[in-house]
């Protein structure tokens, strides 16, 4: 069956990066991967053409394709509009209306980039961690929430800020899934992480992701208290595969892990629904500073392509087709300028995307 893959370029280097990626499509579609691509309009760019960061087309478009390639949206241009027109805006709601409720963020370091991160290259050097965030739930979205004025012991007033960290069962057995599913894709060990010593929603995460488990006796799991996890992240990240946790445990960690490997450039990222649908993405942003000058890196997209493959489509072939085209290219020693090491051949957005092709059909 044909696939069909919405492609939201979006804003600064969106379109320089995903032209790249697309390349990369091109290149699967000729050898038989049978898809079809259609280009929409998202953040500042959906606020240019329709007055909407999220246009009704765009929405249309990414809710009957089955999946979508996004390359990042901002700018400072728009800065000035009203919240709910700003480019992020569009972000938010494109996640939300698709019920991405799985955010799946590698931390990856190619041997060959091990100088760029500020750990020591023993400590990171080969370093492969997935980390499974809940996205759509938790802290962030629980009810009652606000800041209101309430009387003190002593009679008198202050303000008090507060929110509700809440996870009903359904919600943590549906990530839970998605975590053991894809460790059993890799080196069948998932830690899931929580503050279970402490909150009672916690609790509740522990108790749902040992009844799941139940179904993966293959899977090796573990539990860690998220201020250990965040010790041994930076301590030996190397005795991670897969982790689980909750939407802002999993914020504050997987921005931690995706800096052990210190090129924001490299690193992919996917957010699934329920039928592993999903939206693939870099982790960076919009990189106005560099926007239109064709020397952004492109790999974080040419990546996210491979995660939409093997997650989305199923096809482990081609997915490691594109990621062993990055590692070959590296291993060459062409980089983009953000990842340049002495004496490496330092390349453009466009030529950078060239090589990996070359690479695929090399
Ligand atoms: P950023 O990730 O865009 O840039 C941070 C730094 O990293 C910049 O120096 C930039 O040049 C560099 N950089 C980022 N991607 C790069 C790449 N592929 N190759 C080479 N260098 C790269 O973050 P920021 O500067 O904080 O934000 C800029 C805009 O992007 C803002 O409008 C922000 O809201 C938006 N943003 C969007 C997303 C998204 O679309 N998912 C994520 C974060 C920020």
């Amino acid at each position: 069956m044909t696939k069909k893959i919405a492609v939201l370029p979006g804003d600064g280097i969106g379109p320089e990066i995903v032209a790249q990626a697309v390349k990369v499509l091109d290149v699967l579609k000729a050898d038989g991967l049978d898809i079809v691509m259609e280009e929409g309009a998202i953040g500042g760019a959906g606020y240019d053409a329709a007055g909407d960061p999220l246009p009704e087309a765009t929405l249309k478009l990414a809710r009957e394709s089955d999946a979508v390639l996004l390359g990042a949206v901002g700018g400072p241009q728009y800065d000035k509009l009203d919240r709910p027109l700003r480019p992020e805006r569009g972000l938010l709601r494109i996640r939300k209306e698709l019920n991405l409720f799985a955010n799946l963020r590698p931390a990856l370091l190619y041997p060959e980039l091990a100088e760029a991160s500020s750990l020591k290259p023993e400590v990171v050097s080969g370093l492969d961690i997935m980390i499974v965030r809940e996205l759509t739930g938790d802290v962030y979205f629980g009810q009652p929430r606000g800041i209101e004025v309430r009387a003190t012991a002593d009679g008198k007033t202050e303000r008090v800020g507060f929110n509700t960290m809440i996870y009903a069962e359904s919600e943590v057995r549906r990530v839970a899934r998605v975590a053991f599913d894809i460790a059993m894709k890799r080196g069948k060990k998932l830690c899931s992480v929580e503050k279970a010593n402490v909150l009672e929603c916690s609790e509740l995460w522990r108790e749902v992701v040992l009844e799941v488990a139940k179904d993966y006796p293959e899977v090796e799991l573990s539990h860690m208290y998220v201020d250990n996890a965040a010790m041994q992240l930076v301590k030996w990240p190397k005795q991670f595969d897969v982790i689980v946790t909750g939407n802002i445990f999993g914020d504050i960690l997987s921005d931690q892990a995706s800096m052990l490997s210190g090129s924001i450039g490299m690193l992919p990222s996917a957010s699934l629904d329920e039928h592993n649908k999903g939206m693939y993405e870099p982790i960076h942003g919009s990189a106005p500073d560099i926007a239109g000058q064709d020397k952004a890196n492109p790999l974080a997209t040419i990546l996210s392509v491979a995660m939409m493959l093997r997650y989305s489509f199923g096809d482990e072939a081609n997915a490691q087709r594109v990621e062993n085209a990055v590692k070959a290219v590296l291993a060459q020693g062409i980089r983009t300028v953000d990842i340049a090491t002495a004496g490496c051949q330092i390349v453009s957005c466009s030529a950078m995307g060239d090589a990996v092709v070359a690479a695929m059909c090399g």
